[in-house]
Protein backbone atom coordinates (compact mmCIF):
# COMPACT_ATOMS: atom_id res chain seq x y z
CA UNK A 1 0.00 0.00 0.00
CA UNK A 2 1.06 4.14 -0.14
CA UNK A 3 1.29 5.22 3.04
CA UNK A 4 3.69 7.82 4.59
CA UNK A 5 4.70 11.40 3.41
CA UNK A 6 8.15 11.78 3.21
CA UNK A 7 9.19 15.45 3.47
CA UNK A 8 7.57 18.01 4.96
CA UNK A 9 8.70 20.09 7.69
CA UNK A 10 5.68 19.33 9.81
CA UNK A 11 7.11 21.64 12.83
CA UNK A 12 6.50 24.41 10.45
CA UNK A 13 2.97 23.61 9.25
CA UNK A 14 0.90 21.71 11.78
CA UNK A 15 -2.29 22.07 10.19
CA UNK A 16 -0.01 19.97 6.85
CA UNK A 17 0.87 17.44 9.68
CA UNK A 18 -2.42 17.31 10.66
CA UNK A 19 -3.21 16.36 7.44
CA UNK A 20 -0.81 13.55 6.82
CA UNK A 21 -1.78 12.46 10.00
CA UNK A 22 -5.19 11.54 8.78
CA UNK A 23 -4.39 10.53 5.61
CA UNK A 24 -1.73 7.54 6.70
CA UNK A 25 -4.73 6.94 9.26
CA UNK A 26 -7.12 6.51 6.49
CA UNK A 27 -5.04 4.72 4.65
CA UNK A 28 -3.49 2.17 7.42
CA UNK A 29 -7.61 2.26 8.14
CA UNK A 30 -8.73 1.09 4.14
CA UNK A 31 -5.46 -1.34 3.79
CA UNK A 32 -7.05 -3.72 6.18
CA UNK A 33 -10.21 -4.09 4.59
CA UNK A 34 -11.43 -1.73 1.63
CA UNK A 35 -7.62 -1.18 -0.31
CA UNK A 36 -7.80 -4.67 -1.83
CA UNK A 37 -11.20 -4.03 -3.75
CA UNK A 38 -10.13 -0.49 -4.72
CA UNK A 39 -8.81 -0.09 -8.24
CA UNK A 40 -6.16 1.72 -7.18
CA UNK A 41 -3.75 3.48 -4.32
CA UNK A 42 -4.72 6.70 -5.65
CA UNK A 43 -8.23 6.40 -4.98
CA UNK A 44 -7.53 6.64 -1.14
CA UNK A 45 -4.40 8.91 -1.21
CA UNK A 46 -5.00 12.06 -0.15
CA UNK A 47 -1.66 14.01 -0.39
CA UNK A 48 -1.61 17.74 0.13
CA UNK A 49 -3.83 18.93 -2.96
CA UNK A 50 -0.90 21.39 -3.58
CA UNK A 51 1.48 18.68 -4.27
CA UNK A 52 -0.31 18.56 -8.04
CA UNK A 53 -1.93 21.91 -8.49
CA UNK A 54 -0.47 23.16 -11.23
CA UNK A 55 0.96 26.99 -11.11
CA UNK A 56 2.10 29.26 -13.75
CA UNK A 57 5.87 29.46 -13.61
CA UNK A 58 7.55 32.38 -13.35
CA UNK A 59 10.58 34.09 -13.26
CA UNK A 60 12.66 33.52 -10.00
CA UNK A 61 16.18 35.42 -10.33
CA UNK A 62 19.09 35.45 -13.04
CA UNK A 63 18.47 32.53 -15.20
CA UNK A 64 16.59 30.66 -13.08
CA UNK A 65 12.60 29.82 -13.57
CA UNK A 66 10.70 28.04 -11.61
CA UNK A 67 8.33 25.30 -13.30
CA UNK A 68 7.26 23.32 -10.65
CA UNK A 69 3.20 22.48 -8.98
CA UNK A 70 2.17 24.80 -6.41
CA UNK A 71 3.80 22.84 -3.62
CA UNK A 72 6.71 20.57 -5.20
CA UNK A 73 9.28 23.07 -6.37
CA UNK A 74 10.62 22.12 -10.15
CA UNK A 75 13.70 24.86 -11.31
CA UNK A 76 14.56 25.62 -14.80
CA UNK A 77 18.20 26.63 -15.51
CA UNK A 78 18.30 28.24 -19.10
CA UNK A 79 21.47 27.99 -20.49
CA UNK A 80 23.30 28.83 -23.91
CA UNK A 81 23.48 24.99 -24.66
CA UNK A 82 20.38 23.93 -23.75
CA UNK A 83 18.38 23.55 -20.26
CA UNK A 84 19.00 22.39 -16.53
CA UNK A 85 15.72 20.48 -14.37
CA UNK A 86 16.07 20.44 -10.74
CA UNK A 87 13.26 17.39 -10.05
CA UNK A 88 10.41 16.27 -11.79
CA UNK A 89 8.27 16.17 -8.27
CA UNK A 90 5.66 13.45 -9.38
CA UNK A 91 4.26 11.63 -12.35
CA UNK A 92 1.14 13.34 -12.03
CA UNK A 93 3.05 16.51 -12.72
CA UNK A 94 5.17 16.15 -15.49
CA UNK A 95 2.62 17.29 -18.16
CA UNK A 96 2.47 20.02 -16.52
CA UNK A 97 5.99 21.08 -16.07
CA UNK A 98 6.49 20.66 -19.46
CA UNK A 99 3.76 22.82 -20.37
CA UNK A 100 5.51 25.79 -17.88
CA UNK A 101 8.97 24.88 -19.78
CA UNK A 102 7.28 25.54 -23.03
CA UNK A 103 5.93 28.82 -21.35
CA UNK A 104 9.30 30.52 -20.35
CA UNK A 105 10.62 29.27 -23.93
CA UNK A 106 12.61 25.91 -24.07
CA UNK A 107 11.61 22.82 -25.44
CA UNK A 108 11.64 20.22 -23.38
CA UNK A 109 14.11 18.07 -25.79
CA UNK A 110 16.51 21.12 -24.89
CA UNK A 111 16.51 20.44 -21.30
CA UNK A 112 19.95 18.13 -20.73
CA UNK A 113 19.97 17.46 -17.18
CA UNK A 114 17.84 16.23 -14.66
CA UNK A 115 19.18 16.87 -11.21
CA UNK A 116 17.55 15.02 -8.65
CA UNK A 117 17.50 16.22 -4.67
CA UNK A 118 16.75 12.99 -3.27
CA UNK A 119 15.18 9.68 -4.03
CA UNK A 120 11.74 10.17 -2.61
CA UNK A 121 8.32 9.88 -4.54
CA UNK A 122 7.33 13.73 -4.17
CA UNK A 123 10.66 14.62 -5.63
CA UNK A 124 11.64 11.42 -8.43
CA UNK A 125 8.53 9.56 -8.84
CA UNK A 126 8.23 11.93 -12.13
CA UNK A 127 11.76 11.42 -13.02
CA UNK A 128 11.15 8.53 -15.75
CA UNK A 129 8.48 10.19 -17.37
CA UNK A 130 10.42 13.24 -17.64
CA UNK A 131 13.18 11.54 -19.04
CA UNK A 132 10.85 9.98 -21.69
CA UNK A 133 9.29 13.25 -23.02
CA UNK A 134 12.98 15.51 -22.97
CA UNK A 135 15.72 12.60 -22.75
CA UNK A 136 17.80 14.46 -20.12
CA UNK A 137 19.97 12.91 -18.17
CA UNK A 138 19.70 12.00 -14.72
CA UNK A 139 22.49 13.34 -12.09
CA UNK A 140 21.97 12.36 -8.65
CA UNK A 141 24.09 11.17 -5.60
CA UNK A 142 25.83 8.30 -5.74
CA UNK A 143 23.66 7.52 -2.33
CA UNK A 144 20.23 7.15 -4.01
CA UNK A 145 21.25 5.99 -6.96
CA UNK A 146 19.97 2.28 -6.19
CA UNK A 147 16.93 3.79 -4.76
CA UNK A 148 16.38 5.53 -8.28
CA UNK A 149 16.88 2.73 -10.26
CA UNK A 150 15.04 0.30 -8.13
CA UNK A 151 11.78 2.88 -7.28
CA UNK A 152 12.06 1.88 -3.66
CA UNK A 153 13.02 4.87 -1.46
CA UNK A 154 16.24 4.15 0.88
CA UNK A 155 16.58 3.74 4.69
CA UNK A 156 13.92 2.83 7.00
CA UNK A 157 10.92 4.75 7.69
CA UNK A 158 8.20 5.01 10.55
CA UNK A 159 5.39 4.60 7.89
CA UNK A 160 4.69 2.29 4.67
CA UNK A 161 7.57 3.82 1.78
CA UNK A 162 6.06 4.82 -1.41
CA UNK A 163 7.49 3.63 -4.68
CA UNK A 164 8.21 5.16 -7.66
CA UNK A 165 8.83 4.53 -11.35
CA UNK A 166 12.61 3.60 -11.44
CA UNK A 167 14.78 5.31 -13.29
CA UNK A 168 18.27 5.10 -15.02
CA UNK A 169 20.76 7.14 -13.35
CA UNK A 170 23.53 8.34 -16.05
CA UNK A 171 25.72 10.15 -13.39
CA UNK A 172 26.34 9.76 -9.58
CA UNK A 173 27.65 12.72 -7.83
CA UNK A 174 29.80 12.79 -5.01
CA UNK A 175 30.26 15.96 -2.71
CA UNK A 176 32.14 18.75 -5.01
CA UNK A 177 31.20 17.10 -8.31
CA UNK A 178 29.94 19.17 -10.92
CA UNK A 179 27.44 19.44 -13.60
CA UNK A 180 28.53 22.16 -16.81
CA UNK A 181 26.44 23.00 -19.27
CA UNK A 182 26.39 26.49 -21.77
CA UNK A 183 28.54 28.55 -19.40
CA UNK A 184 26.58 27.15 -16.17
CA UNK A 185 28.21 25.22 -13.84
CA UNK A 186 26.10 23.45 -10.86
CA UNK A 187 28.18 21.95 -7.64
CA UNK A 188 27.09 19.08 -5.82
CA UNK A 189 27.22 19.69 -1.72
CA UNK A 190 26.34 16.30 -0.04
CA UNK A 191 23.70 16.74 2.30
CA UNK A 192 23.08 12.81 3.05
CA UNK A 193 20.26 11.91 6.40
CA UNK A 194 17.00 12.80 5.07
CA UNK A 195 18.16 10.11 2.29
CA UNK A 196 22.04 8.74 1.85
CA UNK A 197 21.82 10.67 -1.64
CA UNK A 198 20.64 13.61 -0.37
CA UNK A 199 22.26 16.63 -2.63
CA UNK A 200 22.11 20.27 -2.10
CA UNK A 201 23.00 21.71 -5.74
CA UNK A 202 24.87 25.21 -5.64
CA UNK A 203 25.57 27.46 -8.39
CA UNK A 204 26.18 31.09 -9.57
CA UNK A 205 23.88 33.36 -11.30
CA UNK A 206 24.06 37.43 -12.04
CA UNK A 207 20.42 39.40 -10.61
CA UNK A 208 19.57 42.09 -8.49
CA UNK A 209 22.32 44.04 -9.82
CA UNK A 210 24.95 41.66 -8.71
CA UNK A 211 26.37 38.24 -8.69
CA UNK A 212 24.60 35.56 -6.44
CA UNK A 213 25.26 32.15 -4.22
CA UNK A 214 22.35 30.45 -4.90
CA UNK A 215 21.65 26.86 -2.78
CA UNK A 216 18.95 24.56 -3.93
CA UNK A 217 18.83 22.53 -0.83
CA UNK A 218 18.11 19.16 -0.36
CA UNK A 219 15.88 18.31 2.42
CA UNK A 220 17.09 18.54 6.07
CA UNK A 221 13.68 16.80 7.84
CA UNK A 222 13.67 13.64 9.89
CA UNK A 223 10.09 13.42 8.31
CA UNK A 224 9.38 9.50 9.29
CA UNK A 225 13.19 8.33 9.43
CA UNK A 226 14.04 5.97 11.62
CA UNK A 227 17.32 7.55 13.72
CA UNK A 228 17.49 4.63 16.09
CA UNK A 229 17.95 0.94 15.09
CA UNK A 230 18.06 1.73 11.08
CA UNK A 231 19.32 -1.21 9.81
CA UNK A 232 19.39 0.06 6.07
CA UNK A 233 21.25 3.63 6.88
CA UNK A 234 23.45 3.11 10.37
CA UNK A 235 24.82 6.28 9.65
CA UNK A 236 21.76 8.32 9.56
CA UNK A 237 22.84 10.24 12.57
CA UNK A 238 25.86 11.55 12.28
CA UNK A 239 24.96 12.40 8.09
CA UNK A 240 22.25 14.74 9.48
CA UNK A 241 24.40 16.47 12.02
CA UNK A 242 27.16 17.12 9.73
CA UNK A 243 24.76 18.01 6.93
CA UNK A 244 23.35 20.37 9.18
CA UNK A 245 26.97 22.12 9.79
CA UNK A 246 27.66 21.76 6.38
CA UNK A 247 24.66 23.61 5.16
CA UNK A 248 25.48 26.24 7.45
CA UNK A 249 28.95 27.05 6.76
CA UNK A 250 27.35 27.55 3.12
CA UNK A 251 27.20 31.14 1.70
CA UNK A 252 23.49 31.76 0.47
CA UNK A 253 22.50 34.89 -1.33
CA UNK A 254 19.32 33.11 -2.71
CA UNK A 255 18.02 29.29 -1.50
CA UNK A 256 15.09 27.23 -3.04
CA UNK A 257 14.38 24.37 -1.42
CA UNK A 258 12.11 21.28 -2.76
CA UNK A 259 8.91 22.41 -0.96
CA UNK A 260 8.91 26.00 -1.87
CA UNK A 261 6.84 27.52 1.08
CA UNK A 262 10.10 26.92 3.57
CA UNK A 263 11.38 29.79 1.42
CA UNK A 264 8.19 31.39 0.27
CA UNK A 265 8.91 30.75 -3.23
CA UNK A 266 6.09 31.27 -4.66
CA UNK A 267 5.08 34.48 -3.36
CA UNK A 268 8.08 36.61 -3.29
CA UNK A 269 8.34 37.42 -7.20
CA UNK A 270 5.38 39.29 -6.49
CA UNK A 271 7.16 41.01 -3.63
CA UNK A 272 9.67 42.94 -5.91
CA UNK A 273 11.10 40.85 -8.55
CA UNK A 274 14.89 39.23 -8.28
CA UNK A 275 15.57 41.29 -4.70
CA UNK A 276 12.89 39.90 -3.07
CA UNK A 277 14.98 36.45 -3.05
CA UNK A 278 17.60 37.81 -1.92
CA UNK A 279 17.24 36.46 1.74
CA UNK A 280 21.16 36.31 3.15
CA UNK A 281 20.80 33.98 6.48
CA UNK A 282 17.33 32.37 5.55
CA UNK A 283 18.97 29.09 4.78
CA UNK A 284 21.33 29.58 8.32
CA UNK A 285 17.83 30.18 10.00
CA UNK A 286 16.47 27.04 8.13
CA UNK A 287 19.08 24.78 8.93
CA UNK A 288 19.01 26.19 12.69
CA UNK A 289 14.82 25.50 13.05
CA UNK A 290 15.21 21.90 11.23
CA UNK A 291 18.38 20.87 13.91
CA UNK A 292 15.84 21.49 16.62
CA UNK A 293 12.84 19.52 14.97
CA UNK A 294 15.79 17.15 14.84
CA UNK A 295 16.92 17.25 18.18
CA UNK A 296 12.89 16.44 19.15
CA UNK A 297 12.63 13.63 16.88
CA UNK A 298 15.28 11.76 18.01
CA UNK A 299 15.12 11.80 21.78
CA UNK A 300 11.28 10.78 21.18
CA UNK A 301 12.76 7.52 19.21
CA UNK A 302 14.81 6.88 22.01
CA UNK A 303 12.25 7.10 24.44
CA UNK A 304 10.52 4.66 22.18
ZN1 LIG B 1 12.08 13.62 1.04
Amino acid sequence: MAGGRQCRLYEFHPQIALAAVLSLRLRIALSATALAVLPAASAVAADPPEWTRPTAPFHIVGNIWYVGSEGLAAYLIKTTAGAILIDATMAENVPAILRNIRSVGVSPRDVRYLLVSHAHFDHAAGDAAMVKATGAKVVAGVGDVAALQSGRPPGETTYTPVNFAPVTVARGVRDGDAVSLGGVTLRAVATPGHTPGCTTWTMRTRGAGRMLDVVFPCSITVAGNRLVGNRRYPAIVSDFRKSFDRLARLHADVVLPAHPEFADVLTRHTRGGERAYVAPGLLQTMVAKARIAFADDLAKQQKR
